[in-house]
């Protein structure tokens, strides 16, 4: 005999893998998860602002030190070999997601990272990636520097719709 996960009274239903005595049961299960989910989210997010202040500081200073006077934001790239071989810029908003979710817990509505103040990146997996400067006014187009600024980022966090494994990542 199984017993509901949840409420634990019997399941009677003949279906081998079940785990919950009814529907109600089993999205209180789901729901569960997502909460222990976000929560495990929130810890991590908020263990990187603090475990690694010093390096977001330094991080700040170097980013902020490089920019161009117009610059407003700033990306972080990672080079994609072959089949791509190209950059992969973060952060990114793809398809139906008009937002992403910062370090901070907050959400931002920009395909970039601010730079005033600064918002600390997000990335898939720690390691060197290359500074990429966008303006400050809209359409906050890239802007050249005259040379390349690549950064250590020691930290990172779960990226969603990333087109690469970030275990197979070599940054
Ligand atoms: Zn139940």
């Amino acid at each position: 005999m199984m017993f509901c996960r949840i409420c634990k009274k019997p399941v009677l239903k003949k279906r081998i893998d079940a785990r919950y005595c009814s529907t109600t049961c089993k999205s209180e299960a789901l729901s569960l998860r997502r909460r222990q989910d976000s929560l495990a989210r929130l810890q991590q997010e908020e263990h990187i602002l603090h475990v690694w202040a010093p390096q977001i500081l330094k991080l700040e200073r170097e980013i902020w030190q490089h920019a161009p006077k117009e610059a407003g934001g700033y990306r972080v790239g990672f080079w994609l070999s072959e089949p791509f071989a190209m950059y992969h810029w973060l952060p990114f908003l793809t398809g139906e997601a008009k937002r992403r979710r910062m370090l901070s817990g907050r959400y931002s509505y920009h395909d970039y990272f601010q730079l005033y103040p600064f918002e600390p990146p997000t990335v898939p997996a720690p390691g060197r990636y290359r500074v990429q400067y966008v303006a400050a006014h809209f359409p906050h187009t890239e802007l050249i520097t005259k040379e390349e600024l690549h950064l250590e980022i020691p930290f990172s966090v779960h990226v969603p719709n990333l087109v690469v494994n970030p275990r197979n990542l070599r940054v």
